[in-house]
C-alpha cells in the first residue's frame, strides 16, 4: 500500500503490531485456555495481520477471578493516586499519538486524519477529564438530628464487565475504562471481534502505568466470550455499547444477577435543516450547514448518532439538496493511511455487505439514488479493502432505509413543510441517540431541540464529542449516560453510615 505510514511489520512501519496477541490477564500477557485464535484482518486491504486469542468462558472466570484480587487493594488507593494513573496513561497516550492513530487507522479503515486529529485525542482527553473530575467528587452529609448524622460515602462496585463495538475501538474503550477506573473499579474488557488489535498494542504502551488485575482484556467473539462475561456471577455491573438487539439480550443476562446496566445502543439520527439556514446562500453559517449536512459520511457512516436521515424544509429543498450533494461530490475517498483521505476503509467485510445490502433495499423499495450507491475499488493493494462510495437517497421516512441503521455513509433525505411536521418526523424511529437542529434562530432552534426525543441533539453543529457533556440514548437507543462526571455514578454506590455521637440512649 503506497503511503507514507507502512503496514504493520514492514519497515518503517510506526504501528508496531505483534504477529499474535493473547489475552491481557492480571498485569500479564495470556494464551487463551483453549489455544484456540482467530485471524485478525485490516480493512485496508482485506489482508490478515495478526492473531489473535479467541477467549471462552475459562478465560474470562480467570480474569474476573483475578480482577477480584486486584481490586483488594485498588479499592483502597486514594483519588489523587487514581487520578496521577489517568494522567499518566493520558500522557504516555500523547507521546505516542502517531503510533496509537497508525495501529486505530490500520484496525479499522478509518482515515489517519481522523484518527490523529480525532479519535485519540478524544480518548486522551477522557483520560485527563475523569483524573480531574475524580478529585472534585464530594460525599454529602445530611443532619438527621443534633445528635445524629448520615453520611454519604461514593464506593466503588467492585469487579465490572465491559463490552465494546468496531466503530472506534480505542474512544469505545476509553470511555468504559476512564470513569471505571475513576470510581476505584477493576475491569473485565471484551472488545469486539473485528478491531481487538489496537486495544492491545495501546495495553503495550501503558501496562506499566497500570497495577496487575485493575485492567483485563479478554479477546474474542459475542457468545464465546462476550455472553460469559455479561453473565458472570462476578461481576457487578455490565456496560455495553453495541446493537440493540444485543442490547435486549446483555440486559437479560445481566437480570439473572440483578446487577445494573448501560446500554449504549444504535441510531437513525435526523439533522433538520429548517428554511432561514438558506437566508444567505452562501455564507459562513451555510456553509457550516452543508458540512454538517455531509456529516453521514464521518467515520464511513460507522457513528451510533450518524445523522443517517436529513429533513430539508420544503421551500429550501432543491437548492439545499443540490448545494449539499456538490460538497458529497467532494468528499475525497481514498488510501486510508494518506492524510489528505476524508473517507476510509469499512470496518469489516459484513458491514460492507451489510451496507450494499441496504442499498439494494433502498432501491427496491422505491428511493431515489442521488449519489454513490456502490463499492470503490481503489485498485492496487486496497482492491481487497472494503470501500464504499458516499450515498445519498431520497424518499419518505416510512421505508426501511429510513427506518433501520445501516451503519455506513448512506444518508434518507426527505422534505417537511413546517415546525410540527419535522419533529414528528424526527421522532417516527424507535430510535432516540442523536439528532441535529439547524437554524439561525435560537428561538426555533431551542424548541426544536426541546421536542426531539433523543439524548443528544447538536444544535448549529454536529459530531462533536467532549468529555464534559453527557452522551447517550433515548427511547430503544440505549439506557444511562457515557462522558460528563454523571458517568461516576454508574460506576459507583451509595454508602450511608447513620451515626449517632449522642452519649445517652436511643
Ligand atoms: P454488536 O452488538 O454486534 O457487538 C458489540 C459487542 O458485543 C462486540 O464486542 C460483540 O462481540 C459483543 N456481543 C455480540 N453478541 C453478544 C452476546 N450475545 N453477548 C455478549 N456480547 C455480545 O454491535 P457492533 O456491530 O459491534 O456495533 C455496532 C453497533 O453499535 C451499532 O448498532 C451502533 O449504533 C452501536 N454503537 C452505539 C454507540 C452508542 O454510544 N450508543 C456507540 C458505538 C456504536
Amino acid at each position: 500500500v503506497s503511503s507514507v505510514y507502512a503496514a504493520p511489520g514492514e519497515r518503517g512501519s510506526v504501528a508496531e503490531y505483534r504477529s499474535r496477541y493473547g489475552h491481557y490477564i492480571g498485569g500479564q500477557w495470556a494464551e487463551p485456555i483453549k489455544g484456540q485464535y482467530f485471524e485478525n484482518i485490516t480493512p485496508v486491504t482485506g489482508k490478515p495481520f495478526c492473531e489473535v486469542g479467541r477467549g471462552t468462558s475459562e478465560d474470562i472466570d480467570r480474569a474476573v477471578d483475578v480482577a477480584w484480587k486486584a481490586f483488594q487493594s485498588f479499592k483502597k488507593t486514594t483519588p489523587a493516586e487514581r487520578a496521577l494513573m489517568l494522567s499518566r496513561i493520558a500522557d504516555r497516550m500523547e507521546q505516542n499519538l502517531e503510533k496509537i492513530a497508525v495501529a486505530e487507522t490500520w484496525e479499522n479503515g478509518k482515515p489517519v486524519r481522523e484518527t490523529l486529529a480525532a479519535d485519540i485525542p478524544l480518548a486522551i482527553d477522557h483520560f485527563r477529564y475523569f483524573a480531574g473530575v475524580l478529585r472534585a467528587q464530594e460525599g454529602s452529609l445530611s443532619q438527621i438530628d443534633e445528635d445524629t448524622v448520615a453520611y454519604h460515602f461514593h464506593e466503588p462496585l467492585g469487579v465490572v464487565g465491559q463490552i465494546i463495538p468496531w466503530n472506534f475501538p480505542i474512544l469505545m474503550a476509553t470511555w468504559k475504562l476512564a470513569p471505571a477506573l475513576a470510581a476505584g473499579n477493576c475491569v473485565v474488557l471484551k472488545p469486539a471481534e473485528q478491531t481487538p488489535a489496537s486495544i492491545l498494542f495501546l495495553m503495550e504502551l501503558i501496562e506499566d502505568l497500570i497495577p496487575a488485575g485493575v485492567i483485563n482484556i479478554v479477546n474474542g467473539f459475542g457468545i464465546e466470550a462476550g455472553a460469559p462475561l455479561a453473565q458472570h456471577k462476578g461481576i457487578r455491573k455490565v456496560a455495553f455499547t453495541g446493537e440493540t438487539t444485543t442490547g435486549r439480550l446483555i440486559m437479560q443476562y445481566a437480570s439473572q444477577n440483578l446487577i445494573p446496566v448501560t446500554l449504549e445502543l444504535g441510531g437513525k439520527s435526523a439533522n433538520v435543516f429548517f428554511e432561514d439556514v438558506a437566508r444567505q446562500r452562501h455564507d459562513d453559517y451555510y456553509e457550516k450547514a452543508l458540512e454538517g449536512f455531509t456529516f453521514f459520511a464521518l467515520n464511513q457512516g460507522e457513528v451510533c448518532t450518524c445523522p443517517s436521515r436529513a429533513l430539508i424544509q420544503r421551500s429550501i429543498y432543491d437548492e439545499f439538496l443540490g448545494d449539499g450533494l456538490e460538497r458529497v461530490g467532494k468528499i475525497v475517498q481514498g488510501n486510508p493511511l494518506d492524510p489528505a483521505t476524508m473517507i476510509g476503509a469499512q470496518a469489516s467485510n459484513d458491514q460492507l455487505e451489510k451496507i450494499l445490502s441496504y442499498i439494494q433495499i433502498g432501491k427496491d423499495g422505491g428511493a431515489k439514488l442521488l449519489a454513490g450507491g456502490e463499492r470503490v475499488d481503489l485498485g492496487g493493494d486496497l482492491s481487497g479493502g472494503y470501500y464504499v462510495a458516499p450515498t445519498v437517497f431520497e424518499g419518505t421516512n416510512d421505508m426501511r432505509i429510513f427506518q433501520e441503521e445501516i451503519f455506513g455513509p448512506v444518508v434518507s433525505v426527505t422534505s417537511f413543510d413546517g415546525f410540527d411536521d419535522a419533529i414528528h418526523i424526527a421522532n417516527d424511529t424507535l430510535y432516540g441517540l442523536g439528532a441535529g437542529v439547524w437554524s439561525r434562530s435560537g428561538d426555533t432552534a431551542y424548541r426544536a431541540g426541546r421536542a426531539i426525543e433523543a439524548g443528544r441533539v447538536w444544535t448549529n453543529t454536529y459530531h462533536q464529542y467532549p468529555a464534559h457533556a453527557a452522551f447517550g440514548g433515548y427511547k430503544q437507543s440505549g439506557i444511562g449516560r457515557e462522558n460528563h462526571l454523571k458517568m461516576l455514578d454508574h460506576y459507583q454506590q451509595t454508602k450511608n453510615l447513620l451515626v449517632s455521637y449522642a452519649e445517652g440512649p436511643m
